[in-house]
């Protein structure tokens, strides 16, 4: 086992926010998302149709608990135009917040704070570069509360709040938060989350759809042993007690939550040797911060034709223009002056 007993604690404390640990499962139900009037099945961009095998084409949601959120928030307006901001979220961070820890071909260890910032640091450059306004939340390795190493729970949900405040704070358009996955050795692959229960779901799982399908696309031209483990819903990775969802895209209890589309992207698994290696590689890392600006960019190609045309200015109601009172003429008397 090359974890040790302190890190396997992080691991199992994992489920807080994101990292899911748990297996596959399969995910059935009849539930619609949110959004009745968007039939959330994204058409993929031609190189993801190229070279990316299918999500499945439309959500397949598990039954749930109804969310009942302690707040009612108002969402961010989805359907407008250019420019658009994207919250980039790199997991974790700071001295007592490492995440996954795996090791690189070579042995030596990885945090998954310091690869989710740099392909965060990387996405958010690439996504300037192509006319996004960004919100970095976390640009280093640090966290935004003070975070007790002890009490893990309370920590990571007045740590996740923070940056969830931020994205909200600064009307991002999407909310995209970047993990590494750890579970048991032999799991490998590709997730992406996002919540289906909330009122932006179905954008939700567009945002998700196009950020799978790239990076499964990125990896694969990478050589690397693609397992697409699919677009998924928060729930696995849980919330508070009532709530199934995560803190970052949920509605939990207490909790003032993110106010936009969103996803936590886990792109593969650091307790995997196989993906291990290759995370620890900078090419991987940028070519994921790559695949996720095209997937980012793919979503809002997505939502364009969806955006309602603006709205006419009606015309004005035409006051009539009074007609001046004319001055009646007096009848002219003949004659008044007449000389004669
Ligand atoms: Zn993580």
């Amino acid at each position: 086992m090359r974890l040790s007993a302190p890190v396997l604690v992080l691991l199992s404390l994992l489920v807080l926010t994101a990292c899911a640990t748990s297996e596959p499962s399969t995910i059935a139900s009849t539930r619609e998302p949110a959004s009745a009037t968007i039939t959330p099945t994204p058409s993929p961009s031609p190189l993801a149709v190229a070279t990316v095998p299918r999500a499945t084409s439309a959500p397949t949601i598990a039954p749930m608990l109804t969310p009942t959120p302690t707040v009612a928030p108002t969402p961010i307006p989805i359907y407008h135009g250019p420019p658009y901001t994207v919250a980039i979220e790199a997991g974790h961070g700071g001295p007592h917040w490492w995440g996954t820890a795996g090791y690189d071909a070579d042995g030596n260890h990885l945090a998954e704070k310091d690869l989710a910032l740099d392909t965060a640091l990387r996405l958010g450059g690439l996504l300037r570069e192509a006319g996004f306004e960004t919100v970095l939340i976390r640009d280093g390795d640090f966290t935004l509360t003070p975070f007790d190493g002890v009490n893990y729970r309370p920590s990571m949900i007045a740590e996740t709040q923070a940056r969830v405040e931020i994205a909200n704070a600064r009307r991002a358009d999407i909310l995209v938060s970047i993990h590494f996955n750890g579970a048991y050795s032999a799991l490998h692959g590709t997730e992406t989350y996002y919540n289906p229960d909330r009122l932006f779901g179905a954008e939700s799982y567009a945002l998700a759809w196009f950020v799978q399908a790239e990076v499964l696309s990125a990896l694969g031209g990478l050589g690397h042993d693609v397992n697409d483990r699919g677009v998924r819903n928060d729930a696995e990775v849980g919330g508070d007690p009532n709530n199934a969802h995560s803190y970052l895209l949920g509605t939990n209890d207490g909790f003032r939550p993110s106010l936009m589309p969103g996803i936590i992207s886990e792109a593969l698994f650091l307790s995997n040797p196989d993906d291990a290696a290759r995370i620890a590689e900078e090419e991987t890392r940028q070519r994921l911060a790559e695949a996720y600006r095209d997937g980012i960019a793919a979503y809002f190609a997505w939502l364009s034709p969806r955006i309602p045309p603006a709205t006419l200015t009606p015309a004005p109601t035409l006051t009539p223009t009074p007609v001046a009172t004319l001055t009646p003429t007096p009848p002219r008397q003949c004659c008044t002056f007449s000389l004669w």
